[in-house]
């Protein structure tokens, strides 16, 4: 077979880890399968190298960003080859440039248009163990790009794609996908199997176990992927296509994101456009918006418009936003970066209903305030304060009965 394996921060967290990592890998050839093996940087590497970024401006070019953000995974990739060879194999590693990854232009969370994948072709025809550096990708103006947080994930996907892999291992720190965060809730229970769409709610909901665009990637070409632990030999989670028995269960998931900012225009003049022309602006920023809530007043002269976005794009919105609440007379911008936002997902949802009041029930019972709310085919999503998460989540998992 060919196979694709992923290891995340923690599994290359040290040089012993990534000596058990270079054990796995050498196992999978020696049981006669060709491997490619994606990178992340080690542990909190990515975040020690933004924190050096941010002590020098607030906010750095981000051209230089990923110029920055890419060496870490590039350590390890040169890490793990060097730990592939002691063991007496032949590995190479590469970085997303020399593995021909083509990204767009947009820095820090670029998009992969293409992989030629030559090279990873012709050094696995001539007996090595390919080890690329994840995260990262090449634009058409040769700058080097980073793909987004916990964008190693996609990496992977893709390059599995790309070479047709026969499966896409990825390698974390957990057994597998599970019905919440383990770390909060630890009677959360291992899912077997989870279909692409569940998984993609739930990692674009918060759960960062797989990133969300890798989620879509392996949606849209059928990749097979299975999430496992670098740890131990349990089986993991298949991600797959939905089948008729995942919609008997009605939620199978629950997930939280401590990552986003909400910023409210207050008391702008409600004339037709006004949405128009504020989400336009955000939207030239770069900037994704997700949640939406506008009130008016009683008059209905005026409208309050709330809405969030990731945290680390709170600063670009507010500027943007400050400027239009101008042009429109409103009288002022507020921002809030003490929220969560608390996500009850399952695609069950689309043929039984009850279950955003169940929801709302038990974060009332909790005394947790609901601050927005917004709902899909097969989610329920609330905006509550930062301090509550994990209660909610416990609290929630508990009342859908998920540890069952
Ligand atoms: P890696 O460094 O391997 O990419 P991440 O930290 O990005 O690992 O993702 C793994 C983490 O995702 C786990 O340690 C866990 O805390 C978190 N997580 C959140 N929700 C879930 C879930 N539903 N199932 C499993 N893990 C989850
Ligand atoms: N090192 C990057 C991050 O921390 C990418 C990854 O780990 O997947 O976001
Ligand atoms: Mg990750």
């Amino acid at each position: 077979m060919l196979i694709v394996q992923k290891y995340g921060g923690t599994s290359v967290g040290n040089i012993d880890r990534i000596k058990n990592v270079a054990g796995r890998v050498v196992r999978t050839v020696e049981q006669g399968n060709r491997v490619v093996v994606v990178v992340s940087a080690m542990s909190g590497e990515t975040d020690k190298l933004i924190g050096f970024a941010t002590q020098i401006s607030v906010a750095p070019s981000e051209r230089e960003m990923d110029m920055l953000l890419s060496s870490g995974e590039r350590v390890t990739s040169a890490l793990t080859a060097m730990a592939v060879e002691a063991l007496g194999h032949k590995a190479r590693a590469f970085t997303g440039r020399q593995a021909g990854i083509m990204t767009d232009t947009v820095h820090t969370k670029a998009r992969i248009e293409k992989i030629s994948g030559d090279r990873i072709r012709k050094a696995l025809d001539e007996g090595y163990v390919v080890v690329l550096a994840g995260f990262q990708g090449i634009s058409e103006s040769e700058d080097v790009t980073t793909l987004g947080r916990g964008g190693s994930d996609l990496s992977a996907v893709a390059v599995a794609s790309a070479i047709k892999a026969d499966l896409c291992e990825i390698y974390t720190d957990v057994d597998g996908v599970y019905t919440t965060d383990p770390n909060i809730v630890p009677e959360a229970r291992k899912l077997e199997k989870i279909s692409y769409e569940e998984m993609l709610e739930l990692a674009s909901l918060g759960a960062k176990v797989l990133q969300t665009r890798s989620v879509e990637f392996a949606m849209k070409y059928r990749v097979p992927v299975v999430v496992r632990s670098s740890f131990n030999d349990n089986p993991g989670t298949l991600v797959v296509e939905e089948d008729k028995e995942m919609e008997n269960v009605v939620v199978s998931g629950i997930a939280y994101d401590k990552n986003q900012a909400k910023i409210t225009i207050v008391n702008v003049p409600d004339k037709p456009g006004i949405a128009a022309q504020l989400f336009q602006a955000v939207a030239d920023a770069n900037v994704v918006v997700d949640m939406i809530v506008q009130n008016i007043s009683s008059d209905g002269k005026f409208a309050d418009i709330s809405f969030t976005v990731p945290k680390t794009d709170t600063r670009r919105a507010l500027e943007v936003t400050e400027k239009i609440a101008k042009e429109l007379g409103a009288e002022r911008v507020d921002k809030r970066e003490d929220i969560s936002k608390i996500s009850v997902i399952g695609v069950g949802m689309r043929t039984h209903s009850g279950v955003a009041s169940k929801m709302f029930q038990t974060l009332a019972a909790n005394n947790i305030n609901i601050a927005m709310i917004s709902t899909s085919e097969i989610k329920v999503s609330c905006v509550i304060d930062l301090k509550y998460t994990e209660l909610a989540v416990r609290v929630l998992h508990e009342a859908f009965k998920l540890a069952l």
